[in-house]
């Protein structure tokens, strides 16, 4: 396996249950309060018989709820805190985001939402280890679980649309949340609004002698290099978006294109798409407003350059590492920092 398909093809530690969120008593029946499900979700109409229509699908155990507050999440040293699917009485409305298919600090067959919480939200009611902090999923990322991180991206990724998606693009009107938080409807047009995602390549330009090009963004740290990525515009297919992207931000003209693996990256809303390229040009010229610097390593320049510090390459969880590695032909080692 490469290192992108080890990061790309990693198996879902989730049951998203697209069919179990279309019912909708579906949340009811987990225990969503039903004051949450009058003030944020259709459906609420029929939720008097949540409990008996429901109850064909009932969960092996207990709701746990992943809460996020102005993009961060609980955690303690041992892990993603959950809390009781209580907490949907204070938060405006809440999402499905499956039933765990491991054990990840969950036991299998959980089934776990995610609700947005108020700044000013209290955790004093609830038992928590006394060092549970609120911490940012990219602080995080390295430390988590795959099941774990898996959870944090798809709460994120649905939290993000939620919030800015509140109102019906085509005539401005509220909107409700349906389908157990994965479909926005218009009461006044009846028009159906779904998640976007935001397609985005992701470049490991290969040049003479098997030479990587890496580059820094104006506003990095001086010495951070990375594969170079820019959003895919409407119209466009991955491959054109590659060619005119490396055209725009290095100058570098592509000659052959192939598909290595994807990473959902909801910061907002991305889907990063890694590919290799290839080049015969030697020359990269940094466009100077996306691209900074701009750098040809081989493979022995580039262990070096990490290896003394004068280099530092993306973080382990990133796509963008495992292109790196997947055309270096194995791991590269973090040094630590001094
Ligand atoms: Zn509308």
């Amino acid at each position: 396996m490469t290192r992108t398909e080890a990061l790309s093809w990693q198996q879902s530690m989730i049951d998203r249950g697209s069919e179990r969120r279309q019912n909708p008593d579906f949340l009811a029946s987990l225990g969503v309060s039903s004051a949450t499900l009058a003030g944020g979700l259709a459906g609420a109409e029929s939720s008097e018989s949540a409990a008996t229509e429901a109850s064909t699908d009932k969960p092996k155990s207990t709701a746990k709820v992943l809460a996020l507050r102005a993009g961060k999440t609980l955690v303690s040293p041992g892990g993603l805190i959950y809390l009781p699917v209580s907490v949907t009485e204070q938060s405006g409305f809440a999402v499905y985001l499956g039933r765990t298919l491991g054990e990840a600090g969950l036991e299998e067959g959980t089934e776990l939402l995610t609700v947005e919480l108020a700044e000013e939200f209290s955790l004093e009611e609830f038992d928590l280890p006394a060092d549970t902090q609120w911490q940012g999923v990219r602080q995080l990322a390295a430390e988590l679980s795959i099941a774990e991180s898996q959870y944090l991206i798809e709460a994120n990724a649905i939290l993000n649309w939620h919030r800015v998606h509140t109102h019906c693009p085509r005539c401005g009107s509220p909107t409700e949340v349906i389908a157990s938080g994965w479909v926005r409807r218009c009461p006044q047009d009846g028009s159906e609004h779904f998640p976007r995602t935001d397609p985005a390549i992701i470049v490991a330009v290969v040049g003479k002698g098997g030479k990587l090009l890496l580059g820094g963004g104006a506003g990095w740290e001086e010495h951070r290099y990375s594969t170079l990525a820019g959003f895919v515009e409407p119209g466009e297919s991955l491959e054109q978006a590659v060619l005119r992207e490396i055209a725009e931000e290095v100058g570098v003209r592509i000659q052959s294109v192939q598909y290595l693996g994807s990473q959902a990256w909801p910061f907002p809303a991305s889907l990063m798409l890694g590919f290799i390229a290839f080049t015969d040009d030697e020359v990269a010229k940094p466009d100077g407003v996306e691209v900074v610097r701009a750098r040809w390593f081989s493979k022995a320049e580039l262990l070096s350059a990490v290896n003394s510090g004068e280099v530092i390459i993306s973080h382990r969880v990133s796509i963008a590492r495992a292109l790196i590695e997947h055309w270096y032909g194995e791991r590269i080692e973090d040094v630590p920092q001094r």
